[in-house]
């Protein structure tokens, strides 16, 4: 089964039904030990059409993916099951392999600094 992402940030313009539908995600969180001070960083407003429209060229653009996301390429054991790539900078998490997630499923809650990421666990 596809990996799955539960997300309570129902104003991001990539949230259908409390699921993500982004194609990649890139959640941050550096050397916290706090899963509430991770975030994810492709949060995007529905109500900022500026950046809608910004994310529609991105969808459009070979390089889109290109950075962290590209490493997925290569990560092997996280090619077992169709999975919407998460790059992760939350490296206390025992999920974290090389700066991806290797989650099968993730909960991303809201927090003071905005979408953490609920499954993290140093
Ligand atoms: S906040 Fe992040 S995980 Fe949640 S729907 Fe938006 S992009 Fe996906
Ligand atoms: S479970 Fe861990 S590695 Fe995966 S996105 Fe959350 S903080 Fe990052």
């Amino acid at each position: 089964m596809a990996r799955e992402i539960d997300c309570e940030a129902k104003e991001c313009l990539h949230n259908g039904l409390g699921k993500c539908t982004a194609s990649i995600i890139q959640v941050r969180g550096g050397a916290t030990y706090s899963r509430k001070k991770t975030y994810c960083n492709t949060h995007t407003d529905k109500t900022d059409s500026f950046m809608i429209t910004a994310i529609e060229h991105m969808k459009g653009n070979a390089d889109y993916g290109v950075g962290d996301g590209a490493a997925y390429e290569t990560a092997g054991p996280l090619t077992e099951f169709p999975a919407t790539p998460i790059s992760c900078t939350a490296i206390k998490c025992r999920h974290n392999q090389n700066y991806l997630c290797s989650a099968k499923d993730i909960q991303m809650n809201r927090s003071a600094r905005g979408v953490s990421c609920g499954t993290f666990d140093a």
